[in-house]
């Protein structure tokens, strides 16, 4: 158990795993969102919600959780293009990555969340960010990643250290860990309160969350879910 780590939480199932294993291993955890014109606010307003329902649920972790903040990042929204700010189709470009890919959107948050970490004192960040996922969005990588962490380390003049537990597993394996960090009580409360539809949706329930069922989102989180049932 080291000190304490900020996690970058953005309210949606990656990151809600990544806040229970942050919880299960420093002291400390400060949590830390992004404002950055989402098309759809639903993450930003599960965040506080999840935060509450997890304070109220783990009275261990409750000790723990520390400050939250929230960031505005509109630059990105200003660049546009992207299917997660502007009224585009979700679909595969021309260049091979989704319409839903917005550049430099990982880096930004990266060296944000580090600022925001030397500000606090908190050299140890962690993300969801994860390889595996269907998009192939390349600053997901491993190698992206710990460059990133890399050129921080040396913007800051001491070390960041970026922790990405979700990196080489699948959405069943996703499931799985959360299921081993928080039992059945965290898989509900994921199942119930986090955010991953591209849409926003939270009118329609199934039995793996809320969500419009037809996004890529919301496929990866239905079929990892169903895996991780069957498994
Ligand atoms: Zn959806």
């Amino acid at each position: 158990m080291s000190a304490s780590a900020l996690l970058l939480f953005s309210g949606g199932q990656d990151s809600t795993v990544c806040l229970a294993w942050a919880l299960s291993r420093f002291d400390r955890v400060e949590t830390v969102g992004f404002d950055y014109g989402q098309r759809h606010a639903s993450e930003l307003t599960a965040r506080p919600r999840i935060l509450q329902k997890i304070r109220a649920t783990f009275p261990d972790w409750a000790a723990r959780l520390d400050a939250d903040h929230v960031l505005p990042l509109e630059v990105l929204k200003a660049i546009g293009g992207s299917a997660l700010t502007d009224s585009i189709t979700i679909e595969m470009g021309e260049n091979g990555l989704p319409t839903s890919f917005v550049p430099g959107r990982n880096v930004m948050f990266l060296t944000t969340a580090a600022a925001l970490g030397y500000r606090r004192g908190i050299a140890d960040l962690v993300g969801g960010m994860c390889e595996t996922d269907f998009s192939g969005y390349p600053d997901c990588r491993d190698e992206t990643v710990q460059a990133t962490a890399r050129a921080l380390s040396l913007a800051l003049a001491q070390e960041v250290r970026v922790h990405t537990p979700l990196m080489r597993i699948d959405k069943a394996a996703t499931w799985k860990l959360a299921e081993e960090l928080g039992g059945t009580a965290l898989v509900e409360l994921i199942v119930d309160e986090t955010v991953t539809c591209y849409e926003g949706d939270r009118t329609h329930r199934h039995d793996w969350g809320h969500g419009c069922g037809a996004c890529p989102a919301c496929e990866l989180r239905a079929a990892g879910f169903e895996k991780y049932k069957s498994a």
